[in-house]
């Protein structure tokens, strides 16, 4: 056997120099004992908090009966998750997979197929947006318009095009023969916590209507309660064809979906597309759990109601500030933009004891759980407010 010191894991991520061993509600603690104030939630994963009582429950129930059974046989809890995000959205079909990036490859190989085998179209090219994110895999890392995720990983598949958020002249105008579906993020999440504008997604959704577009609507972030509504779509009063989700699903089991309207059946038939492990019996009890407690605890409309009390707090407080520049967001998924790079200021609140992310060099990220106390909102906004008024 090999002897090694180092640690064996590729350096993909730029670790902070803590542990992390336990969690609890909108606590997490280091092995050292230390505990923190949980304003990411694993990157909007845990919207209920950390080890949630109903998922558990489900989860050990799961645990005992069976763990994993094929795609190849019927999974009542893949049934009963599929109805609740239909029964709860506009959309009519889920397909279940482990991650946001295979969503999306979800979404993306679903419009394609239905303008090529479908519609007869063979139109193939989606229009996604600058500072998106949509994943890492091949063809989610092209779809982010985000040149730092492509460096090095060329050549890329084609079929995508990249228009300016909020513009849309620049949609207009990479519209052709070849385009097949537009997708987007209703609050981009990765690229700075940018909302879009309501005029904007009227616009898109009229032009998809006129140019026999599919809109592909990417709530890997915003879904699941964390905007203030289940989808951030429901802001808009739109009907997107697609839409992806992940993240707070599973409240950390690994599952992602991808929701469809019925007239899309046709386009995945069976054997047109597959995940070994998608929707499997344990992730998906875990998703039930996470959606039934969403419900019984009516943590979109939490959401909302802190997420304002959050934003008007933290403008009014952050107002004369010399640092920051704006506060917005929707619902519990809050951007502070600031006017230099904001990487010592996390740090900064991490050794006062919260955590938050950044979104992009000059935005604070907040995402705290929907499930947060009143008094542990305070005390995050205070160490913030303390932080950035030094
Ligand atoms: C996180 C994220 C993804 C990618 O999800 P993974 O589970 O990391 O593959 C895609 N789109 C958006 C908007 C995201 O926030």
């Amino acid at each position: 056997m090999k002897t090694k010191q180092e640690s064996a894991l590729f350096p993909t991520y730029a670790r902070f120099p803590v542990t992390m061993v336990k969690g609890e509600g909108s606590t997490v603690w280091d092995d050292q004992g230390r505990a923190y104030l949980d304003f990411m939630s694993g990157i909007a994963v845990c919207n209920l908090g950390h080890v949630p009582e109903r998922v558990k429950t489900r989860l050990l129930t799961q645990l005992d009966q069976l763990w994993h059974v094929s795609n190849l046989f019927h999974i009542p809890n893949q049934e009963c998750l599929a109805q609740l995000l239909t029964q709860n959205s506009c959309l009519d079909l889920a397909f279940f997979c482990n991650s946001g990036a295979e969503a999306n490859e979800a979404a993306i190989k679903l419009a394609r197929r239905w303008q090529q085998s479908v519609r007869n179209t063979g139109r193939y090219e989606i229009i996604t947006f600058q500072q998106s994110f949509h994943g890492r895999t091949l063809a989610t890392l092209t779809a982010t318009g985000q040149d730092k995720v492509k460096e090095g990983f060329h050549p890329l598949p084609p079929g995508f095009a990249y228009a300016t958020y909020n513009d849309i002249e620049s949609v207009r105008s990479l519209i052709n023969e070849r385009t097949a579906a537009i997708m987007l993020e209703m609050v981009q999440g990765e690229g700075g916590v940018n909302p879009a504008e309501p005029q904007f997604v009227t616009e898109i959704v009229e032009l998809c209507k006129r140019e026999g577009l599919l809109l592909i609507v990417d709530e890997i972030q915003t879904g699941i309660g964390r905007t203030g509504k289940w989808f951030a779509y429901e802001h808009y009063g739109v009907e997107p064809d697609i839409v992806t989700l992940a993240k707070g699903l599973g409240s950390g089991l690994p599952i992602g979906a991808m929701l469809g309207k019925r007239y899309l059946a046709e386009a995945f038939a069976a054997g047109s597309h597959g995940s070994t492990f998608g929707g499997n019996p344990l992730a998906a009890a875990a998703a039930v759990a996470t959606l039934d407690t969403l419900m019984i605890e009516q943590l979109p409309e939490r959401a909302a109601e802190l997420g304002e009390q959050l934003l008007q707090e933290l403008r009014l407080r952050l107002a004369n500030n010399e640092k920051v520049i704006t506060v917005r967001g929707k619902g519990l998924m809050v951007g502070i933009q600031c006017k230099q790079p904001v990487a010592d200021w996390v740090t900064a609140m991490r050794e006062a004891g919260l955590l938050v992310l950044s979104a992009g060099p000059e935005v604070i990220r907040l995402l705290p759980p929907l499930t947060i106390s009143a008094t542990d909102l305070q005390r995050g906004m205070d160490i913030i407010c303390s932080v950035l008024n030094q």
